[in-house]
C-alpha cells in the first residue's frame, strides 16, 4: 500500500489518498477542536488514542454486521479506509440529555431519553451545524430519502451494539454522532468512532470520560480516553 498525497485535512485528521483508487488513508492527528473549530489544541498521543480506540469500535461494527468504511490499521495513528462519497449530514442519538439537547429545550442534563431520541444536523461550521430534517436534506439534494433511512437505522443498529459494549465497562453511552458515505452505491458508515464524537460518563460517578473534558476545560482529556479503552478492551500497545 503506497501513500499519496493529502487529499483533505479536517480539524483531527488528514486524509490521503493510495495507489488504489477505492483506499484512503485517515491519519489522526494530535489535534482537538471545539467550538466548531475556534479553538484548537495539540494533545499528546490524542492521534494514536483514537485512531486504536476507533479501530476497536470499528471492528466491533462490523462484527455485528454495520457496513463500515474501516479496513485495517495501518500505524499507530493511520488507517485504511474504503473511499467514500460523504453525506454532509451528522446522524445523532441521545440516551440521555446533554449538550445541545439541554440548550435548546432547556431541559436537565442528565435525563434519560426513552425511547432514544434521533436527529439530523448539517455539516457546516460556518453556521454551526444547524439542525436539519429528512425533508431538507432530500429537497437539498444533501441525500435521499432512502439513504436516511438506512442510516438512521444503521445509527440506532450502532446504540444497541455500543450502549452494551460500554454498559458492560461500566459506562454510559450518553449520546453520539455518526457519519455516512456511499462506496459503490453502498452506505457505509465513515469518519470515525472515538470519545471526540460521543459522550461517556462513569456510570456510577457520572463523571464525563469525553471531548466535553476538553469543551468544559476539565483536564486530563486523553487520561480519560485512555481509562476508556482501557476498559473496553482497546490495545493501545
Ligand atoms: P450536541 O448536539 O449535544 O452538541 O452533540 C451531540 C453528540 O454528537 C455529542 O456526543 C457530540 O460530541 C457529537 N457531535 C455533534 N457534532 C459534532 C461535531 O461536529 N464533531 C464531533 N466530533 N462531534 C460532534
Amino acid at each position: 500500500m503506497e501513500k499519496r498525497n493529502e487529499l483533505y485535512a479536517g480539524k483531527a485528521k488528514s486524509i490521503f489518498a493510495t495507489d488504489d483508487p477505492d483506499l484512503l488513508i485517515m491519519h489522526f492527528r494530535d489535534d482537538t477542536s471545539a467550538f466548531d473549530g475556534q479553538r484548537v489544541e495539540q494533545l499528546a498521543r490524542k492521534g494514536m488514542v483514537n485512531n486504536k480506540f476507533n479501530a476497536f469500535i470499528m471492528g466491533k461494527l462490523r462484527e455485528a454486521g454495520v457496513p463500515v468504511h474501516f479496513e485495517r490499521l495501518l500505524s499507530d495513528d493511520e488507517s485504511l479506509v474504503k473511499r467514500l462519497d460523504m453525506i454532509p449530514v451528522e446522524c445523532v442519538v441521545r440516551n440521555v440529555a446533554a449538550g445541545g439537547l439541554c440548550r435548546r429545550l432547556g431541559i436537565e442534563e442528565g435525563r434519560d431519553l426513552n425511547p432514544p431520541t434521533f436527529e439530523l444536523f448539517l455539516k457546516n461550521d460556518a453556521l454551526h451545524d444547524p439542525m436539519i430534517n429528512e425533508s431538507l436534506a432530500d429537497s437539498l439534494g444533501y441525500a435521499t430519502i432512502e439513504q436516511l433511512a438506512t442510516a438512521k437505522r444503521l445509527t440506532f443498529q450502532v446504540n444497541d451494539v455500543l450502549r452494551q459494549l460500554f454498559l458492560d465497562a461500566g459506562i454510559l453511552l450518553v449520546d453520539y454522532k455518526l457519519e455516512f458515505g456511499v462506496h459503490k452505491g453502498e452506505l457505509l458508515l465513515g469518519d470515525e468512532f472515538s470519545p471526540d464524537g460521543c459522550r461517556l460518563w462513569d456510570a456510577n460517578t457520572r463523571e464525563k470520560l469525553d471531548k466535553d473534558r476538553f469543551r468544559q476545560g476539565l483536564g486530563g482529556v486523553i487520561e480519560a480516553y485512555e481509562e476508556v479503552g482501557r476498559r473496553i478492551g482497546v490495545d493501545f500497545g
